[in-house]
């Protein structure tokens, strides 16, 4: 037994509160932790790291409980060393930069700097959290725009190994900043600070929600990725295609320019088919924002267990790849199924690959495959059925997204993050090299 103390607000197994703490947006992934640390500072953090090590406590660090596969943000047995309780913004204005504490959900966050007259790349969840999602890269329907929210990452404070507090930035440890933007979460440093650069928003965005019936998918996918990767890079764009059973097609996406614009540049989605919906319209900015990140439970409210699976096209997608698509869709018996796809380019594309951690910069579009199930005897079937289709596309897909990994990726390190990984081995070695933070698909050190 060591000396340090833990701080912060406490819960061990027992304590009131640990039902609720257990729980995170995803049920697969829920486990029993030995205890969990709500810090409250960066001091909360370092006592927890040396606490651990001292009594010989796996760890793991915790921000919106979106981790989509197991043993990430949670372990057995273990600490978990929770940043939720920080969440405070702090807006420089003058200089459109915004510091945040690594505890706060996108939704809040991106809200908050819409009403002030800022926005920032945001995903498709209100609730996934910033300390996560900054780290693997993060995207949404802005991201052709600004950029993933990793690439306007411009500083963050972390807390080290050894429990150290330290800051890295473009002069201080400028390789953990690197590593930090597209690297993945939990391997470096246990984040409690990321400042970003924020860009002024538009008083008005167009936003637009198409709807086509389900049996439509191959005439409206063909339509998307033809289109989708090529247009207007202030339009982004993403398309959900769910299970048969479920069954429907739908687009939806911002474009940062006019109706009339849009209209136009929409037509060779809505001449795609013929949808039963096609709503767009202009609206204040901070509605639009709300448009397309309505609120939702706060994770953990979920009784559904999903699996994903992602990686990203690269060339259209012949007919053989959408009848894999089609049939998973058809045959899922689960409670949901969805193929989900998001143009990429624009100010993505423009970063160079070696710029930063995050590696996948050329894609057409990203895609990602899940499935869902509420009891367990799905589970099983569910698992295998959202693999089989990890191989069957093999040969038409590259690279796997590390936010939305998946642990039957046995290369792992080359999948998230291609030319990147010995770099990345490299900083492990100098911030972590006695690989204390280590998980499944951790990046290894490289001595
Ligand atoms: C419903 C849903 C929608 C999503 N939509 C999008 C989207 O639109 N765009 C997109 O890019 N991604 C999206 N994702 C994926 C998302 O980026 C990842 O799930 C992300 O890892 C979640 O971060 P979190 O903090 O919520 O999760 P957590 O479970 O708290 O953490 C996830 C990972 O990040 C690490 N981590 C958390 N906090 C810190 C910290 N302070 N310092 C260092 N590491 C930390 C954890 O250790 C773990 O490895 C979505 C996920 C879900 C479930």
């Amino acid at each position: 037994m060591g000396s340090t103390q833990l701080t912060g607000r406490v819960i061990f197994k027992g304590d009131p509160g640990y039902t609720e703490a257990i729980k995170n947006w995803n049920p697969y992934v829920d486990v029993y932790p030995l205890v969990f640390v709500f810090a409250q500072n960066s001091y909360d953090v370092s006592n927890a790291i040396k606490w651990a090590r001292e009594n010989k406590v796996p760890l793991r660090v915790r921000s919106g409980r979106h981790a989509l596969d197991k043993n990430l943000s949670v372990v057995s047995g273990g600490i978990v060393i929770d940043v939720s309780d920080m969440n405070k913004v702090f807006l420089d204005e003058e200089n459109a930069i915004a510091t945040v504490q690594t505890g706060i959900p996108v939704g809040p966050l991106v809200k908050g700097l819409a009403r002030d007259g800022f926005m920032a790349p945001f995903g498709d969840s209100p609730t996934v959290g910033i300390g996560g999602i900054t780290m693997g890269g993060g995207f949404g329907v802005l991201s052709r725009s600004i950029g993933l929210i990793s690439d306007n990452l411009l500083a963050l404070k972390t807390v080290d190994a050894k429990g150290r507090i330290i800051h890295a930035d473009q002069s201080r440890n400028e390789d953990l900043l690197w590593a930090s933007r597209g690297g993945g979460g939990g391997n470096f440093g246990y984040n409690t600070q990321y400042t970003f650069k924020v860009h002024r928003a538009p008083k008005t965005a167009t936003v637009f929600n198409i709807i086509w019936p389900w049996e439509q998918l191959e005439t409206v996918f063909k339509a998307w990725q033809k289109w989708a990767p090529f247009v207007d890079e202030r339009l982004g764009c993403y398309l959900e295609i769910y299970s048969k059973i479920n069954g429907l097609c739908h687009a939806e996406g911002i474009f940062l320019g006019s109706k009339t614009e849009l209209i136009r540049l929409l037509k060779p989605l809505l001449h795609a088919g013929t949808p039963t919906e096609a709503d767009i319209k202009t609206l204040y900015y901070p509605d639009a924002i709300d448009f397309l990140d309505p609120d939702e439970p706060l994770p953990g409210r979920n009784d559904q267990s999903v699996k994903f699976s992602s990686a990203w096209g690269h060339d259209f997608w012949s007919d053989e790849p959408i009848s894999i698509m089609r049939k998973f869709l058809e045959d899922a018996t689960g409670t949901e199924a969805n193929f989900f796809f998001i143009n990429w380019g624009g100010a993505i594309s423009r970063v160079p690959k070696d710029e930063t951690a995050f590696f996948w910069r050329h894609p057409l579009f990203y895609t990602e495959w899940t499935a869902s199930w509420k009891n367990k005897s799905q589970e099983d079937s569910s698992l295998a059925s959202v693999e089989r289709v990890r191989q069957l596309m093999q040969p038409y897909v590259a690279g796997s997204y590390v936010n939305v990994p998946d642990q039957n990726i046995e290369n792992f390190g080359k999948e998230y993050y291609g030319a990147n990984f010995a770099r990345l081995r490299e900083i492990k070695a100098k911030y972590d090299p006695e690989n204390v933070f280590r998980f499944p698909q951790s990046i290894p050190p490289s001595r």
